[in-house]
């Protein structure tokens, strides 16, 4: 079966191209899929404008979109092992950790359709005319763009389908070329919980060559992108001509603050799970470790001490607990980033090269890898790494861990450990990131707004304000008794 999704049906692309999908673990091949055009980009926004200009979705009942959301929660849960293996095949990560991504996915369908289906966001307004009825009423934005990138595939389509079905639009998807499966298994989950023709398009293939024209075409509303910072500034661009709406989640360089008198045993472990998850891959790693001094030799030698211990392997592989990144080229980047750190001063405390174990030879694995010493200036310390590197940098007090934390342009996510709740308070009022952490890393949960400050971009996922992305608000005045008014007179 073809595995575009466009008005409702399974197409090839136009130009008949395919791409074959490799698991990154190993190299061995998962599928051969469709790889669409441009031509097959204005296709599917054809299909989402028709859609939403002259389909039943936009004017469905709030309850009845709520509804379907559930369904999907449903059906996601029932194929979740399905997905969670598409997943790791995908991008190599453990299958455990997809499971998880699996179950936070249903949640998140079942979160908006639950706030969808509760409606109660439109207002009568109180004029204090009682000849005029003003009510604001919310409407959807219309045809949505979503752009995910492939270290999240589905969970970061989630973030955006659910709301923008939720709110009432019809959108075009487009999944990193290279981890496209649980976004096709979504399409038919959605069309089988009933979704209209149209509403959910798919289109598979290149940021230059399918993610562009979704991003310029004039009859996209709202462009919504996860990815990085340079692809986030070209789609700014692209949108502004035709002055869409646009929301941008651009990734982080994230402080994990420690402070002398944090619980050792727990910052350690999650100082190492903030970075080391997922290999590094996620937009909120704490990849930059800030020590306060007395703390910085005990702190950090726990930590190398536990990082050389982390074993690699595949996505089945019980025993792993890290598992590849995502192709040769990105490896070739996180390279060049230690290769940089290293050349400007860095001392490298374990990691920094490829295993050599023979068994991880044809995957694309790297080692976990601590660099102390550094300092702010350094590339390794402002740039985002996007792999399993720490970079450790000292403090001395308060006022030095924030002007350190806040000496970035990005500004995702944060942490700080300490055990005095006045200064953890305090740290994370001043922190400028749109989500911190006191004494934790990595939590999140539906119900609480997700995005970034800074050059981490504007808008927000999840939440209320998740929903609202996805919503124009629109006054409606009704004047009860018109009489002519004879300004002009
Ligand atoms: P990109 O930003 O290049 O890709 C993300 C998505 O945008 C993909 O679907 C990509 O398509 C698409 N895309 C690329 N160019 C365009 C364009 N001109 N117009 C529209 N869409 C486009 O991320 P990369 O995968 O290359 O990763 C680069 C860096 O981005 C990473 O090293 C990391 O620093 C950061 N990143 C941040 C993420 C986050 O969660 N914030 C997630 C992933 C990456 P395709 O891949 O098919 O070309």
């Amino acid at each position: 079966m073809p595995e575009l999704f466009i008005g409702g049906k399974w197409t090839a692309a136009v130009g008949g191209q395919v791409r074959e999908i490799r698991c990154p673990a190993d190299g061995t091949l998962v599928a051969t899929v469709d790889e669409a055009g441009p031509q097959d980009a204005a296709r599917a926004v054809a299909a989402a404008r028709d859609a939403f200009d002259g389909g039943p979705w936009p004017a469905t009942s709030a309850a009845e979109r709520g509804r379907l959301l559930l369904r999907v929660a449903d059906l996601l849960e029932r194929e979740k092992d399905a997905l969670a293996r598409a997943e790791s095949l995908d991008t190599g990560k453990r299958l455990v950790e997809s499971e998880y991504d699996m179950d936070d996915i249903a949640n998140c369908f079942r979160y908006f359709g639950n706030l969808v289906a509760s409606g109660g966001k439109d207002r009568i307004v109180d004029t204090g005319n009682p000849d005029a009825d003003s009510r604001v009423v919310h409407e959807p934005v219309g045809v949505c763009s979503l752009i995910t990138p492939w270290n999240y595939p589905l969970l970061q389509t989630a973030w955006k389908v659910a709301p923008a079905l939720g709110a009432g639009n019809t959108f075009v998807l487009k999944p990193s070329e290279l981890t496209p499966h649980t976004a096709i298994i979504l399409m038919r989950l959605l069309a089988e919980a009933g979704l209209p023709d149209g509403v959910a398009n798919l289109v598979l293939g290149a940021g230059q060559s399918v993610g562009a024209p979704l991003t310029e075409d004039p009859r996209v509303d709202l462009v919504s992108f996860t990815g990085g910072l340079v692809t986030g500034r070209r789609i700014m661009a692209a949108a502004a001509p035709t002055v869409k709406k646009v929301a941008l989640e651009l990734g982080g360089k994230n402080p994990n603050i420690v402070f002398s008198d944090a619980d050792f045993e727990a910052a350690v472990d999650y100082a190492l799970l903030a970075v080391f998850l997922h290999s590094g891959q996620v937009c909120s790693a704490g990849a930059r470790l800030l020590v306060q001094v007395e703390l910085h030799d005990a702190f950090v030698d726990e930590i190398v001490r536990r990082a050389r211990a982390i074993p690699l392997g595949g996505p089945f592989d019980d025993h792993a607990r890290a598992g590849p990144l995502i192709s040769a080229g990105h490896r070739d980047k996180v390279e060049a980033y230690v290769a940089a750190g290293l050349a400007e001063g860095a001392v490298l405390r374990c990691g920094g090269a490829r295993p050599d174990d023979p068994a991880l030879q044809k995957g694309y694995y790297y080692l976990p890898t601590v660099l102390d010493d550094c300092t702010p200036g350094m590339s390794v310390v402002r740039d985002e790494s996007f792999g399993p590197v720490l970079t450790v940098e000292r403090f001395r007090n308060e006022e030095e861990a924030l002007a350190l934390a806040n000496d970035t342009m990005y500004g995702l996510a944060g942490a700080v450990w300490t055990q005095d709740v006045a200064k953890g308070r305090r740290v994370a009022s001043r922190l400028r990131a749109g989500t911190v952490w006191i004494n934790d890393f990595h939590p999140y949960v539906p119900q609480a707004e997700w995005g970034g400050m800074k050059q981490s971009g504007f808008g927000r996922e999840l939440g209320p304000a998740g929903l609202a992305e996805y919503e124009e608000a629109k006054h409606v005045w009704r004047n009860l008794s018109p009489s002519p008014q004879r300004w002009f007179e």
